[in-house]
């Protein structure tokens, strides 16, 4: 199942077929469109739309090239409209240089507007920008600074998120630019141009950027996927989008439209989140959620929180018994391996570990644990003995070379955590067959000290993993 965040499902090219387009969509596992509006008729007609229908959503709004349409009057309209119950951000508002339909000093003054309209109203925005990222980013940074309140709400008290603040759809800049529109709380999303032969851009920012910050979209009736390029698109090409960010992000299309329609949920409130699960499968492993109890904060951590990865809801009421993850897992011998994780740290449950690896191991399958290495020290013995002949792989989080670093990234006590995590490491390559040591991919994190410090003296596989 799919949602569509962005279809012009009111455009008049779609006069002919409306319904049976809607059909389609359905058909093609699209279950919830978000329609954008362009100016005041088509936010009055998006909203009608989604009267008719439980499975649209409207926004309303100036778009850039209608701004000079837009008065005072009208915009009161808007806000006016934004209080129906079906009306879930402001949109599609921003700025569009490349065609100028507006001019340029009546497009800001619009879409400054509609965004303290946003704001007072508590909705967030869906923006399009065209030959205009430095504008546009300059107005966004200025509104969300002066307003720290907009969206400021959290899905718990212990979150480290805030409600997102909006979309930049039909996203064009490069990594750099999304890393810093995701960081102001803000998704990313791209039509049909991911699918498009020389996209290099496109590309690499969906290879990138973790599908998390993602949102789907077609932009219908525009910039239809391959093999419909030229054509007029429609919502139930939504799948040609979704295949192609789950090769760039070597994940399954469940994967993607799972973590995209998670993202759907949090910016405009629509669709529902999982429930908690104790096994998930990714890519071709199964991942056994033991705890959500750690020994570690991590800054970046989001386990107190709303505790959702990619999609999967990981915020589990109490910790599954070894039965239930036994019967969770089936046969192990349909996954490359099965990984204890947690949304926390597994050594915790080190007993859980050992039993539930002796079962996996006897029916032919593999293990991993996924740690933040400080197994020993939450045990208070040497751990990893006890780990020989049970588990295959283990993954550790350096996440720092530096003791203080990670002490600070961690909120461990760096002096003693670091060194032991070190030797815990080193006591694994010596004992078991293979040891994976990952680093985030952050500018502050020296990867190629970290590197060298995996490779050479310690001799375990370095990895790096996004942060964002
Ligand atoms: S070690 Fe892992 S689970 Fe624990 S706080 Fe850090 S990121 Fe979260
Ligand atoms: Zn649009």
């Amino acid at each position: 199942m799919f949602i569509d965040s962005h279809a012009h499902l009111t455009s008049e090219q779609f006069n002919i077929d409306r319904e049976e387009t809607i059909k389609r969509a359905l058909d093609a596992g699209v279950h919830l469109i978000v329609n954008p509006a362009t100016d005041l008729e088509d936010s009055l007609r998006a909203i009608e739309l989604a009267e008719k229908h439980d499975c649209v959503y409207a926004c309303v709004g100036f778009h850039p090239h209608e701004a000079r349409k837009a008065d005072e009057k009208s915009l009161q309209q808007i806000e006016e409209l934004s209080r129906h119950p079906k009306v879930v951000a402001i949109g599609e508002i921003g700025l569009d240089f490349y065609y100028d339909f507006s001019p340029r000093e009546q497009q800001e003054e619009v879409f400054k507007a509609q965004i303290a309209i946003a704001q007072r109203r508590n909705l967030p925005i869906v923006i399009h920008t065209r030959e205009s990222n430095d504008a546009t980013l300059t107005i966004v940074r200025d509104a969300v600074t002066a307003s720290p309140e907009w969206r400021s709400q959290k899905a718990t008290p212990e979150s480290r998120y805030s409600a997102p603040k909006g979309v930049f759809h039909c996203f064009s800049g490069d990594v750099r630019m999304a890393w810093e529109v995701i960081n102001m709380g803000f998704y990313i999303s791209m039509p049909g141009i991911v699918t498009f032969k020389k996209a290099e851009l496109a590309t690499e920012v969906a290879s990138k950027v973790s599908c998390e910050h993602f949102l789907l979209e077609t932009d219908s009736p525009y910039l239809a996927p391959t093999p419909h390029r030229g054509k007029r698109n429609e919502p139930a090409n939504i799948p040609l989008i979704a295949e192609k960010i789950a090769a760039l992000q070597h994940l399954s299309v469940e994967d993607i439209a799972r973590a995209t329609n998670y993202s759907a949920y949090r910016l405009f409130g629509i669709g529902e989140v999982g429930k908690p699960q104790f096994t998930y499968a990714l890519r071709n492993s199964l991942y056994v959620n033991l705890t959500i109890r750690c020994d570690a904060d991590c800054v970046f951590c989001d386990r107190k929180g709303e505790a959702v990865i990619k999609g999967i809801n990981l915020r589990i009421e109490g910790e599954p018994t070894v039965e239930e993850v036994i019967a969770g897992i089936g046969d192990p011998k349909q996954y490359a391996e099965i990984v204890f994780c947690g949304y926390g740290e597994p050594t915790i449950r080190l007993d859980a570990i050992k039993t539930i690896s002796q079962w996996v191991k006897a029916h032919g399958g593999r293990t991993r644990i996924n740690t933040d290495g400080h197994g020993s020290i939450i045990n208070k013995r040497n751990i990893v003995p006890e780990l020989v002949g049970l588990i295959d792989a283990v993954s550790i989080s350096l996440n720092s070379t530096d003791p203080q670093q990670y002490g600070e990234l961690m909120r461990v006590d760096g002096a003693r955590f670091f060194p032991a995590m070190i030797e815990f490491a080193k006591e694994s390559v010596r004992l078991l067959p293979k040891v994976i040591m990952t680093v985030v991919d952050l500018d502050v994190v020296d990867k190629e000290k970290a590197r060298r410090l995996v490779e050479e003296e310690i001799g375990a596989v370095f990895q790096t993993r996004p942060y964002f």
